[in-house]
This record gives structure tokens, sequence and C-alpha cells, in this order.
């Protein structure tokens, strides 16, 4: 038997911005589920900036997506068919095959969710990849130590609303920008950051010098380009740069220019370090115990932007990369 299934897939890859028609809406039969497999009824889809790049037919650390085949990424649902005893008819996991309704998955590949801990979609951000992101970008790669002053790009989003919450508990002084003034009051009243600036009110080495007169000892860059060159002026000596993700170029269709003062690097000995999450799984345990803890007893913010129905994923997807989600974007299914 089989079970009919909605799922989006991608028709064309996007020239620049992504476009409603680069996405297609299309009904398919999911096969019943084999040994070892469970059918997945999906509940929520995480849109996520990562995926663009595998719109685009390159190589790249993730392999790009398929034309005329369905896209994947996060998901979370519930099994309703199982032919694996360790996941049974009724869990909640997390898998990777998102952007449709019913996805057949092999059992090693779902996570059953505690869903005591959190709220079953929290996985999907500040329990899950977003969340693991912020605390790997902090802790490990740009090795935060006592008394650093954090500034992150893309503040109000999935991963920037987490940085600055981690560091600000942590006892950091905390510096955000994002897109908009209802964003920057966001950061400031309810995640704690100590100053926050909209980077569209001018240039942005002058608004972060503005915004920290004294420096900064940590850039967590998520965004690239223009802000990733106001970090590197606004750097002290010994200043580490976390490159987790460069939004501004992700729909350029030619190179863009990089940092014109990287030779700040040389005279102030800073470290500019790249990662991806999936190479620090090893940090999933700490980074839950901790971050778990302070969801549990209120002290973390997290907000998520939801968009409903399955059909609205594309637009979901464009609307994060235009900036308009505050905190994590999801889209809801049923
Ligand atoms: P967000 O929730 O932050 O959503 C994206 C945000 O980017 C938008 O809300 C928008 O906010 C901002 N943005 C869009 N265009 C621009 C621009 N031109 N300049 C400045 N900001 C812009 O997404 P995530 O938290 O999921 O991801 C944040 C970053 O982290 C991305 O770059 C992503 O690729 C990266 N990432 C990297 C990982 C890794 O392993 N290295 C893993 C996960 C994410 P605004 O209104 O403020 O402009």
């Amino acid at each position: 038997m089989s079970h009919r299934s909605r799922e989006i897939q991608l028709v064309a890859r996007p020239q620049g911005e992504p476009r409603s028609s680069d996405f297609g809406l299309v009904e398919v039969d999911v096969p019943d589920p084999g040994p070892a497999e469970v059918l997945v009824r999906n509940r929520w889809i995480s849109v996520d900036p990562y995926m663009r790049g595998r719109m685009n037919d390159v190589r790249s650390y993730v392999p790009p997506f398929n034309l005329d085949a369905p896209l994947d990424g996060g998901a979370v649902g519930e099994v309703v068919e199982s032919h694996a005893d360790a996941v049974p008819v009724g869990a909640l996991v997390l898998h990777n095959l998102g952007w449709r309704e019913l996805a057949t998955v092999s059992a090693d590949a779902v996570r059953v969710l505690n869903t005591e801990q959190a709220p079953e979609e929290a996985y999907l951000g500040v329990l899950g990849m977003p969340g693991l992101t912020a605390w790997v970008g902090l802790l490990t790669v740009a090795g935060l130590r006592n008394g650093d002053t954090v500034f992150v790009s893309g503040a109000a989003g999935a991963v920037g609303s987490l940085v600055g919450q981690i560091a600000r508990l942590r006892g950091h002084r905390v510096i955000g920008s994002a897109g908009s003034p209802e964003k920057v009051a966001f950061l400031r009243e309810q995640l704690g950051f100590d100053v926050a600036f909209d980077y569209h009110d001018g240039d942005v080495a002058a608004l972060l010098r503005a915004a920290a007169p004294k420096g900064i000892d940590v850039y967590f860059d998520n965004v690239g380009g223009e802000h990733l060159e106001a970090a590197l002026s606004a750097l002290r000596p010994h200043g580490r740069v976390a490159m987790c993700g460069a939004i501004s170029q992700y729909n350029a269709t030619e190179p863009v220019p990089g940092p014109r003062n990287m030779t700040q690097v040389i005279g102030k000995r800073l470290t500019i370090r790249g990662f991806i999450v999936s190479d620090h799984g090893d940090q999933l345990g700490p980074f839950v115990s901790e971050v778990g803890g302070w969801l549990r007893d209120g002290r973390i913010h997290h907000h998520q932007t939801v968009v409903d129905g399955l059909e609205n994923a594309p637009a979901a997807f464009i609307g994060l990369l235009q900036g308009q989600n505050t905190g994590k974007m999801l889209v809801r299914l049923a």
C-alpha cells in the first residue's frame, strides 16, 4: 500500500533572490515503511538560510538539491506506522525529511524527542541545530573568555538571538545588530542585549563604533560583507571571529568584494575561524544540559515566527532571507 502526500519540489534554480515560481507543490505516493523504517507525518518543518546554497548547482559541504525532487531539511513529526521497536507509533521524532507531509524514514535516521523537556518545535530551534550552532560558535570556535565583549549580527534571528542570550547569561556584555526598529527593541527589551542597532541606520562601522566605543573581543558573524569589515575594525587585540554565515551574500550572482581591512588581522593578532555545526555533534550533551536548564528555568527566551501550511513553505523560506522572521522561522503543518 502507499499513502498520498504533498511535497515541495525545487523546479528551477533561483537566480539571485528565490521566487515562488522556483518551487512546486506536488502530490505523490509515499510507500509503506519497510523493515526498520517508520512512516512520519510531519508537524513542523524548518526553513534555514543554508538551504539557499543547496539550491545552486555547486559543490559545497552539503550536496545541492536536485531539480524536480523534494527539498529536505529538519522536521518534527509523529510516527504513524512503525516497523522498528525503538520508535513506536505516536512517538514525536526529529529527522531530516522536511518540506513534505509524509516521510518514510529509516528508524536510525530519527531521534525520538523528549517533549517533557521542551515543546516539540524547540528541537528545530533553541534546543536544535540553531541552538547548537550558537553554542559551538561562541564557546568552541570563538573561545569565549571572561570579560569578553561580544558582538553578533543577525541578532534577532534563530542563531543570533541565542548567541546573545548565551553570552549574556554567562555574564558578558552583548551588542547586536538587526534589520528593523522592532527587532532592535526586541533585542534590548526582551533578550537583554546591552546595546542593539539597526544596520540600515547608516554605515555599519560607524554604528558599531558608537555601540562599542571601547571595542569588542568576539564577533559572531551571521552576515558577512560590511558587517565583517566593521567588526574587524572594532575588534581589540587578540579578538576572535566565529564565521558562522554570510547571509548578506547568499543571493549574490557575482563574487563579492572581501573586507578591505584584512591587514588589521595581523597587527591586532586576530583569529578568524569558520565552522560547520555538524562537525560538533560531541557538544550536544553539554549544550542541551546548560541551555535546556535555562529553558526549564525560564531564563532563556525562545521566540519563533510560524507560517501555517505546507503550501506556504516557499514563502516562509523567501521571507526568512528577507528578514520577515524574529527568532526561528518555522512552518506548521495541520
Ligand atoms: P535567521 O533566523 O537569522 O534568519 C536570517 C536573517 O538574516 C533574517 O531574519 C534577516 O534579519 C537577516 N538578513 C537577511 N539578509 C540580510 C542582510 N543583507 N544583511 C544582514 N542581515 C540579513 O537565520 P539562522 O539563525 O538560521 O542563521 C543565521 C546565520 O547562521 C546564517 O548566515 C546561516 O547560514 C548561518 N548558519 C550557519 C551554520 C553553520 O554550521 N555554520 C548553522 C546554522 C546557521 P534582519 O531583519 O536582521 O536583516
